[in-house]
């Protein structure tokens, strides 16, 4: 079968590789002239394989008032004159439900639980295995122990993570002694894993590029879908460099175009809850390996996390409702900045750290999108959120078993629209 996807972010080059995999002629359209340019840039970079409860969570509405009067706060919230907003924003408050968040995070549990094992299959095939990657396990720090308490109760004698006291966090995370004093206590997930999202894609695209059904458009932007008796026929395409635009016909089609998927899919009348939560990302070099965190650690008073990548640490944060493009904010910067130097001041050098903003292509629940869209041969496999690069694989060998007409390996329960 012929197969063409809408967007080279890690969702896109991941149904890619796995349609490949399964021997099918793929086309990638991506409008910038190179793959993980967008949110898959310069993410948190954590295989967050067991932290993957959604945003939408019960305490979260009363927090994030509380954050609102902050300037520094990780939530911030910009009203808008929009329809748009305020609808996601009342399915958010509704998905926050203790019971909802419980669904949600077991869907969630079992799709990265998935992804996990796809992606280690594909390394084994060889050509997957130079971005940064590292079985580093992951640590959720406390400062409060109210919250601490609360996660440590979620934690039953079978899990393989591990509650840990403030010491045992220091003793298993070395660079965590400065903020000893501060810590109640940890969650360690020794499963998780750390890679290079940017260089995963590029990674991805080395290996199909070597296989002769694959090709990607660059500098391809897709405008327009052609429906044609209930099937998706055809693509308008413009070529983003010198403005030309033809068609081009499709067997089947598969939008993973993160935040541009909400207007593709609008050109044929298909509605998708996606709205964009900006973060941010600082990436240092590393300057002392001793103070550098070696698991990842997310800090969950502040909303931050930690990731080692080879030579530079990746800090990554902030969930901004409202703001729809990637331009930078100065402040929210230097907040991230100002706040990681608090917590690991000597882990690299911080004048000479790159900023960068993404928009997570965020669902109210949390949960991605995968599977049928309601139009014959047209799929979807978007709406990852915080959780794109973790989630990624599992989604991808999904959505070709979908497509093959086959079992899929993990119920979708929940995952689909
Ligand atoms: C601050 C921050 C930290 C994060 N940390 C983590 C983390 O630690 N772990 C994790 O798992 N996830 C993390 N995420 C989430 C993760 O980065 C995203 O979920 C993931 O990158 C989404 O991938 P995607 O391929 O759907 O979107 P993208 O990477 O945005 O790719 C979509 C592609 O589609 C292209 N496109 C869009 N419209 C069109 C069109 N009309 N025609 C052609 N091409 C088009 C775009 O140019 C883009 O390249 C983080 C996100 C942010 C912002």
């Amino acid at each position: 079968m012929r197969v063409a996807i809408i967007g080279g972010g890690v969702i896109g080059l991941t149904t890619a590789y796995a349609l490949i995999n399964k021997g099918h002629q793929v086309d990638v359209y991506e409008q910038n002239d190179d793959v993980g340019m967008a949110t898959s840039f310069a993410n948190g970079g954590q295989l967050s394989y067991r932290y993957v409860t959604p945003l939408a969570d019960a305490g979260v509405p009363w927090q994030a008032l509380g954050w609102m009067m902050k300037k520094d706060s990780p939530l911030r919230f910009r009203p808008r004159m929009s329809l748009e907003q305020w609808h996601w924003c009342w399915q958010f408050l509704q998905a926050c439900r203790t019971a909802v968040n419980q669904a949600n995070t077991a869907h969630l549990l079992r799709l990265a639980l998935h992804s996990q094992s796809v992606l280690h299959h594909w390394q084994a095939q060889g050509g997957l295995n130079d971005f940064g990657w590292r079985a580093n396990g992951k640590m959720v720090i406390y400062r409060q122990q109210q919250a601490f308490k609360h996660a440590a109760s979620k934690i039953t004698a079978s899990s393989p993570q591990q509650v840990l006291s403030a010491q045992e966090c220091v003793a298993a995370e070395p660079s965590l002694a400065h903020l000893a004093p501060q810590l109640q206590g940890g969650i360690f997930s020794p499963g998780d894993e750390v890679g290079d999202c940017y260089l995963f894609c590029q990674q991805l695209l080395q290996q199909l590029n070597a296989h002769p059904n694959f090709t990607l458009h660059s500098s391809h932007t897709v405008d327009k879908l052609m429906l044609e008796q209930g099937k998706v026929r055809g693509l308008k395409v413009t070529h983003t460099q010198d403005s030309q635009t033809h068609q081009v016909d499709v067997e089947h089609l598969v939008v993973a175009a993160g935040m541009g998927s909400k207007e593709i899919l609008n050109s044929v009348g298909i509605k998708v809850p996606l709205y964009p939560l900006k973060g941010y990302s600082l990436t240092l070099p590393v300057t002392d390996n001793s103070t550098v965190p070696h698991t990842n650690v997310t800090d969950y008073d502040r909303k931050i996390v930690y990731a080692r990548l080879k030579d530079q640490l990746r800090v990554a944060a902030m969930v901004d409702i409202g703001q729809t493009t990637t331009a930078l904010d100065a402040g929210r910067i230097a907040s991230l900045r100002q706040q990681a130097k608090l917590s690991f001041p000597h882990a690299g050098d911080y004048q000479e750290a790159t900023a960068w903003a993404g928009l997570r292509p965020a669902t109210p629940q949390g949960t991605p999108l995968l599977g049928r869209s309601g139009v014959n041969n047209l799929w979807l496999n978007l709406g990852h959120g915080s959780l794109g690069f973790t989630l990624a694989c599992g989604s991808a060998d999904c959505l070709a078993q979908l497509i093959d007409n086959e079992p899929t390996a993990i119920a979708l329960t929940g995952l689909q629209r």
